[in-house]
């Protein structure tokens, strides 16, 4: 893609060109060497996506100098944002004693132990280096211990982009997976019923994220995990993204105590990270002498990650999960407001300090944020305009670092942008 030969069709769209004339050269370049000038695609969008060139706490800044508010926390990971100093601390002093070995390292156990002892159904845990890693050690596991292939997952569910997990997000029916719909326990039953001796586990999120912030409705995870156990598959919870909204994760809110669990995200402290943790009995099948599954992986558990993590845990307290909620819920308040003062179709997808826009005129149902396309598209380049940074596909997730101030700045600049969108229309 030539990002200088882009036509702005509004304007939207021409004043993010105009603004961004360094992005756009930057992005010329990348585009030359990395498919589609980006190495993960939610961090692009059309008409390109922005070069940043360093972040502080709550702000990014480009390579044309703008600034944004940082709403997007590299989706989620960042929970503290940007170089937060203890974290800062923690990396540098680990990375000048060292950035990883091949035998033990303190830091692994502290941060394994600072999570065994949050969340109870953990006895064991198991770190990678990314979700999507976790995802694929939980499955490889759950084969073993079953010796059945096949899993079970949410359409519109994101477990990482594994082949075996992509038939939820991308409508492509691979055949190991098979899909039924959240927040319908039957359809779960129905498939559970009609395959049970082939599926080796049912992997759930507690909120939908990349669907769009649909919370599971009360009871539904629960009589899952209990039809899955009683078709002999194992129910792993996919905690990557709520590990953040309890210090338990939701599980401990929830009273859930599934077979295994995938973390990542901010437990790494934003450093490459993902975990799956579950009861001893069957994490065993990860021991050298007794297991059957062998997993290697040179940068697992690197002490960099952990010793940033650890940092990352510890300060996430209850009070400031409460925090981070009740600034989400106040901004979610004001941009209905301003939706409605605009006449936009405008509903929100919310659990604690994760929020997703969905331009819409009813409830949002999974990935319902899809359908508005060109709404979302034109809003999220009318925030970045305004200096505020938010997902392509509409995700907010607040960190730490956006105090009250930087809130009402927020949420004046995102009623601007939905004015520039109203007068777009
Ligand atoms: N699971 C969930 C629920 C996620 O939201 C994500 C990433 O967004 C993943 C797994 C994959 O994690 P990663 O991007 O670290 O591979």
């Amino acid at each position: 893609m030539n990002a200088g030969a882009t036509v702005a069709t509004s304007r939207i769209e021409q004043t993010y060109l105009a603004r961004t004339r360094s992005s756009a050269e930057a992005f010329g370049r990348a585009a030359r060497v990395l498919p589609g000038g980006n190495t993960r695609q939610p961090a692009f969008w059309r008409p390109y996506p922005l070069t940043i060139e360093r972040a502080q706490g709550h702000e990014l800044r480009d390579v044309d100098g703008n600034r944004y508010i940082d709403l997007n926390n590299n989706y989620t990971s960042l929970v503290h944002g940007h170089a937060y100093p203890p974290v800062v601390e923690a990396v540098r002093e680990q990375v000048e004693r060292g950035s990883g070995w091949a035998a033990g390292a303190v830091a692994q156990v502290s941060l394994a132990g600072q999570i065994v002892d949050r969340v109870p159904s953990i006895e064991r845990i198991r770190f990678t280096n990314s979700g999507t890693e976790a995802a694929n050690l939980a499955l490889t596991m759950a084969r073993a211990i079953t010796g059945r292939p096949k899993v079970l997952m949410a359409r519109h569910g994101y477990h990482g982009s594994l082949v075996e997990f992509e038939s939820g997000h991308m409508n492509r029916p691979w055949i190991m997976t098979s899909l039924a719909d959240f927040n319908d326990t039957e359809s779960f039953v129905r498939v559970l019923q009609a395959q049970a001796e082939g599926i080796a586990a049912v992997f759930l999120e507690p909120v939908l994220g990349a669907g769009g912030i649909i919370p599971a409705t009360p009871g539904f995870l629960q009589a899952v995990m209990k039809s899955a156990r009683s078709a002999g598959a194992l129910f792993v919870l996919d905690e990557v993204l709520s590990f953040r909204l309890a210090t338990g994760g939701l599980q401990v809110e929830l009273g859930l105590a599934p077979d295994l669990t995938m973390l990542g995200k901010f437990i790494g402290g934003g450093y490459p990270v993902g975990a799956v943790g579950g009861r001893a009995e069957l994490m065993k099948v990860l021991e050298p002498d007794e297991g059957s599954v062998f997993h290697g992986g040179t940068f697992n558990g690197n002490p960099v990650t952990m010793a940033a993590g650890s940092v990352a845990v510890k300060e996430l307290t209850t009070a400031r999960i409460d925090r981070m909620a009740e600034r989400a819920e106040r901004l979610g308040e004001a941009l209905r407001l301003a939706a409605a003062e605009f006449g936009l179709p405008l509903t929100l997808g919310r659990v604690g300090s994760l929020m997703n826009l969905h331009f819409i005129d009813r409830s949002p149902t999974p990935s319902a944020h899809r359908d508005a396309g060109r709404l979302m598209s034109l809003f999220h380049l009318a925030a970045l305009n305004r200096g505020v940074f938010i997902a392509p596909r509409g995700l907010i997730a607040l960190s730490t670092a956006c105090t009250e101030a930087v809130m009402i700045d927020a949420e004046n600049r995102l009623t601007a942008a939905m004015k520039d969108l109203a007068d777009e229309l």
